[in-house]
């Protein structure tokens, strides 16, 4: 009897995916310094914790990554292509949540300036028209 495959709509696996994700190292599956077997997700080696790869990025870096995306949303997606090739799952996720955080603050800049900065200057412009007509009618003009 034939094996039916429980899931023939699934797609190839994710791991056929991850070696292009990956940083291109000589030093993959062993470790260069004492050549122990090593896992390709360690950031140490396990046996004389030589370093293998740059750690993901820190907590105070990601805050200074997303606040530069929220204030100076040019300069947020620079961090986001270079987040989005450093290839780990840490770094990717930074780089997704750059361009979410500059989409906002772009779209939040439209807004503050239809309905906020915009009618400031309305205001102003009306006030200031209205002032100078007064002087003028003062003086009979
Ligand atoms: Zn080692």
């Amino acid at each position: 009897m034939a094996v039916v495959n429980p899931n023939p709509a699934q797609p190839s696996k994710p791991e056929a995916i991850a070696p292009v994700l990956k940083t291109v190292s000589s030093s993959e599956g062993v470790c260069p310094v004492c050549h122990q077997p090593v896992s390709p997700e360690a950031y140490f080696c396990p046996n004389c914790g030589h370093p293998l790869k740059s750690k993901p990025p820190e907590i105070f870096e990601r805050l200074i990554v997303y606040a530069v995306s929220i204030l100076l949303p040019p300069f947020g997606l620079g961090y986001a292509w270079k987040y989005l090739k450093a290839g780990d799952k840490a770094s990717r996720a930074i780089g997704i949540m750059a361009i979410v955080l500059t989409t906002i603050s772009i779209i939040g800049s439209i807004f503050a300036w239809q309905f906020w900065i915009q009618p400031l200057i309305t205001n102003y412009a009306n006030q200031q028209n209205q002032q100078l007509n007064q002087q003028l009618n003062q003086f009979g003009l």
